[in-house]
């Protein structure tokens, strides 16, 4: 592009694969292929003693040096307890993650012979305030402006929505990836994608169906050998096992039947397995992501949307054939499947650009109107008022055209509003009239975001130094749960400022923003103060553990 103004990346960070892409100077979203020639990048990490090896070659390496190699961290994103360890040193979900990044962005740079320094990257829509957060690290640490966190269904309903934007349509995006399993309701329209539901399991995945496989061989080798060894304790074994699982299953999705063969201990045993053991043995899986969709199917009933017009199969699990049938014969409708290893990165890729050309238009539009525009909303709204002109916003419409060689139409469309719901609850721990301790949820899941919402503690006693509010996060759509049923993701500390009285209101107001990200500000009601919040979690990389993992990053290169 000729505009000087920067280019942004779509990523997908998938658990099992990852993928990078960008808009064409045709407004085209084409992957990017990495330094091995394929589209997309297996998200694994080989610790070797001097560098770190992310991809093809680390998968394979994870059969010679299981205790070296890392795959599935997505599925330990903003999890507190997980740590690597590598000669010494430890490593944080986000840290490993942001070496997959790299890995994409370098290969990137290569093939098109320009930097990556902006993204945007994508999480599955039920991930909560901490994943996201986690998410935006992982592209910190790797050294990228990390321009927006987009979830996984709204990026393929974008791809989807951008191939044909004349007829409006309500979307099922039925998402089966490696370790993650969404299921979302979107309404696409001319201008707009609208997210109206969200529901999935964050722990089921292709990998699940792998594990089955894997289970299933491990009974066969028993059987055979007259062995009661668990030879999954055997980290080689459990290795080897696991990407013959996977090979296996995916032949299965071409093929009737196919050999397998278990070496362990010296002893080889060959087996064959056909897809009706397959099916057999993952039938429960698969019924989990019908109930998920049933489920959310009812939510979407309560908001005024009884019915949808296309199911969309997106994740590259969603290859497997009973998928298709299973849902035809629950639903009634043929799914589409849609470009189902690419969508995710394509959609970012387009979000991305959306979002450089909208920095055209509201640099542009600042200037013509003397007033600082921060965001397309307001470009949306002045219009719609007639505080902005329809001839001032095609003038800088057309400059924006000129500068970036885009046509006047793909600007336009560039002015596509995406409207997202949170996928969890929030709320704060309260006390109930006989003290016990019950979760308030100030925001409900699905409810649509960025949303403010404001809620008034009350100082205990006088000159009272400081309020703990415990932040907490759940999946159900109730407003009062007890706190077993929650999790807590943060705490705010208020500072108070000195003599204030008893009983005083503190208004707090919360912020969960169009990415999912949530801010919390205080106000102390007697003189309007605003008061300092400090918000603090374990579960996402902060202070030196961060500072670190930045430094490693920057010398570090990826191969
Ligand atoms: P994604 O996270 O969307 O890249 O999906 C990756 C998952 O899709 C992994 O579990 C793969 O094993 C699985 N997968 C990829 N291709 C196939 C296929 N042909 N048949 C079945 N599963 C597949």
């Amino acid at each position: 592009m000729t505009e000087q103004s920067k280019r942004i990346f779509g990523i997908d960070l998938g658990t099992t694969y990852s993928s990078i892409a960008y808009v064409d100077e045709y407004g085209k979203a084409v992957i990017i292929p990495n330094a091995e020639n394929e589209r997309v990048t297996p998200s694994v990490v080989f610790f070797d003693d001097e560098s770190i090896v992310v991809g093809d070659v680390a998968k394979e390496s994870s059969k010679l040096y299981p205790n070296e190699v890392v795959s599935f961290v997505k599925r330990s994103m903003g999890e507190p307890n997980f740590i690597f360890l590598h000669n010494s040193e430890e490593y944080r979900a986000e840290e490993i993650s942001a070496y997959i990044l790299k890995k994409l962005a370098q290969d990137a740079e290569q093939f098109l012979g320009e930097p990556v320094t902006d993204v945007v990257i994508t999480c599955p829509a039920y991930f909560g305030i901490n994943e996201r957060e986690a998410t935006r690290k992982a592209g910190e640490i790797a050294g990228f402006n990390v321009r927006h966190i987009i979830n996984e269904p709204t990026a393929a309903a974008i791809a989807y929505g951008s191939l044909d934007s004349s007829e409006d349509r309500v979307v099922l995006v039925y998402d089966l990836g490696g370790g993650t399993f969404d299921v979302t309701m979107i309404d696409i329209r001319k201008d707009s994608v609208e997210v109206i539901c969200t529901g999935g399991d964050h722990n089921l995945g292709g990998k699940d169906w792998d594990d089955r496989v894997v289970a299933h061989m491990v009974e066969v080798f028993q059987n055979e050998t007259g062995t009661d060894e668990d030879i999954l304790d055997d980290p080689d074994t459990w290795q080897d096992l696991q990407l013959s699982a996977e090979k296996a299953k995916k032949i299965l999705s071409q093929r009737p039947k196919t050999p397998i063969s278990i070496t362990h201990g010296g002893e080889r045993v060959k087996m064959l397995i056909d897809r009706e053991k397959f099916e057999e043995i993952t039938e429960d899986l698969l019924e989990r992501t019908i109930e998920f969709t049933r489920e959310m199917l009812g939510e979407a009933k309560n908001k005024g949307y009884q019915s949808f017009d296309e199911i969309i199969l997106v994740g590259g699990a969603t290859r497997m054939p009973q998928i298709k049938t299973r849902i035809e014969e629950n639903f009634s409708i043929t799914p589409k499947v849609f470009d189902p290893d690419e969508a995710v990165a394509k959609g970012a890729a387009i979000y991305g650009w959306k979002l450089t050309l909208n920095d055209g238009l509201i640099q542009r539009l600042s200037q013509k109107t003397n007033r600082p525009i921060a965001h397309m909303d307001e470009i949306s709204e002045m219009l719609e008022t007639n505080t902005l002109s329809d001839n001032d916003f095609k003038a800088a419409a057309q400059e924006v055209a000129d500068v970036t060689g885009y046509t006047l139409p793909s600007i336009e469309r560039s002015m596509l509003k995406v409207r997202n719901v949170t996928s969890k609850s929030f709320g704060v721990v309260a006390h109930t009239p006989k003290n016990e301790e019950i979760v308030f949820n100030i925001v409900l899941r699905n409810t649509t975001v960025p949303i403010t919402l404001k809620k008034n503690f009350y100082t205990a006693v006088e000159n009272q130094k400081t309020v703990l509010i415990r932040i907490m996060e759940s999946e159900t759509s109730r407003v009062e749960v007890p706190p077993e049923h929650a999790v807590e993701i943060k705490t705010a500390i208020l500072n108070l400022p000195p003599n204030l009285p008893a009983d005083l209101p503190i208004e707090i107001t919360f912020t969960l923003n169009e990415e999912g990200q949530l801010h919390i500000m205080a106000m102390e009601t007697s003189q309007a103060r605003q008061i300092e919040v400090v918000v603090d979690t374990a579960s996402v990389i902060a202070g030196e553990d961060l500072e670190r993992a930045i430094t490693r990053s920057q010398n570090l290169v990826v191969h």
